[in-house]
């Protein structure tokens, strides 16, 4: 049987798009290399928890198109990220906001907490690299206890040799509000991300554990591709650098073990960047709890997993390369989603892009 469409990858984009593909009458075929659906949103059961297999993943978006779409299926808790951060046993709340300088300096209005900032910003008026950036922005105490160490570990680098630029879009409130993100519609699918993905490819053909560069390929007429770019052309203009995580979930035989969902250590010494307590994202009233410790490793192309684009000039440059390769390919190959166009998408701006792809293909070839 030939498929009109091959789908590589199970994640949000090809997903969306074996969805939508099928609902207009076309026969599709998903192929993920992996041993299960969802990518990087991929949720799995746990002693009545669900686990965050790559990560947590917070819904979060201001298109109610996006959000009434999501809701179909699956329905939402309100759940709202509040990320504690620990400098060696001292607890500040993320991102820095009058909770955070009321802990640090005593203050407790905005005036008194932006008089402290700039008697420390150390008379930085055209930042050169990102210590001095953040130095600028919060100060040189919050950048000591809650900037430095992290930087290090996440980038491998000390702050003065990274960009300003990583760190120009920092959240910085003036306000007593904890929530990370500043969206309308926030939160948790209640029973997980793999329920949505289920749905998604009901009556789908999906072969999982097949590499679209070693398995047999069912015979095709289009290919909707979801992995990395320069994967696809065997590297031919250089490998394109990500930033990425090794997770180690763990089970712990105690019912509440850091009290939060998220825990950032911030600095140096600890290895982890971030503990992880996925019961608290549902409120799961498991006898036991399931934590995963982040430690940033080195990114290996094929080896270790792409996770965070890194989106500097070079990499850029890169994937310009890669991108008119693709293009020449013309109409039967298609390239979207987080990998495939190197871009650090949040799961609402996937959708919003894959709806709009598959949208416009659906009409050009029926
Ligand atoms: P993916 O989910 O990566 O799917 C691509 C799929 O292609 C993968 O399953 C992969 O196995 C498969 N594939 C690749 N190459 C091949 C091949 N050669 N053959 C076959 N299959 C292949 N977004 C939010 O909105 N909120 C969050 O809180 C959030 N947290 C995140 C935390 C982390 C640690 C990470 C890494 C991302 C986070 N995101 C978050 C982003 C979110 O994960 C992405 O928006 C989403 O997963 C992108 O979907 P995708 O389909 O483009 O890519």
């Amino acid at each position: 049987m030939k498929f009109d469409y091959l789908v590589v990858g199970a994640g949000f984009y090809g997903s969306i798009c074996a969805h939508e593909l099928r609902k207009a009458g076309k026969n599709v075929c998903v192929i993920d290399s992996r041993n299960h659906i969802g990518g990087n949103c991929h949720t799995t059961q746990k002693d009545d928890i669900n686990l965050h297999t790559y990560g947590p993943h917070i819904f979060h978006t201001s298109n109610k198109e996006v959000w009434d779409w999501i809701n179909q299926f699956a329905n939402f808790n309100n759940f709202r990220l509040e990320v504690v951060a620990n400098f060696k046993g001292e607890i500040f709340p993320l991102p820095f906001n009058m909770w955070t300088f009321n802990k640090m300096w005593g203050v407790t209005t905005p005036e008194q907490a932006q008089d402290i900032i700039m008697s420390q910003s150390e008379g930085i008026t055209t930042p050169q690299n990102l210590e001095e950036q953040a130095i600028q922005l919060v100060g040189r105490d919050i950048y000591e206890k809650l900037i430095k160490g992290y930087t290090i570990k996440q980038w491998r680098k000390h702050p003065r040799e990274l960009p300003a630029s990583i760190i120009k879009r920092l959240p910085v409130r003036f306000t007593y509000n904890n929530n990370y993100f500043n969206e309308t519609y926030q939160g948790i699918p209640i029973g997980g991300y793999t329920q949505i993905f289920n749905q998604l490819l009901d009556g789908i053909e999906v072969k999982l554990s097949t590499d679209l560069f070693s398995a047999r390929l069912p015979d095709h007429d289009r290919m909707i591709y979801t992995g990395p770019i320069d994967r696809f052309f065997d590297y031919k203009y250089g490998a394109l650098e990500y930033k990425t995580i090794r997770f180690e979930h763990k089970l712990i035989k105690t019912e509440n073990f850091q009290g939060c969902s998220c825990m950032t250590f911030t600095d140096e010494a600890t290895a982890h960047t971030r503990i992880i307590e996925h019961k608290h994202f549902e409120n799961s009233s498991s006898p036991v709890t399931w934590i995963s410790h982040e430690y940033p490793i080195k990114y290996i192309p094929g080896k270790t997993e792409p996770y965070y684009p890194v989106n500097d000039s070079l990499n850029t440059e890169i994937y310009a390369n890669y991108k008119a390769a693709a293009d020449k390919l013309g109409q039967k190959f298609h390239f979207g989603g987080r990998l495939a166009e190197y871009k650090y998408y949040d799961m609402h701006r996937v959708i919003e892009s894959a709806l709009s792809y598959v949208k416009s293909e659906i009409r050009n070839t029926t």
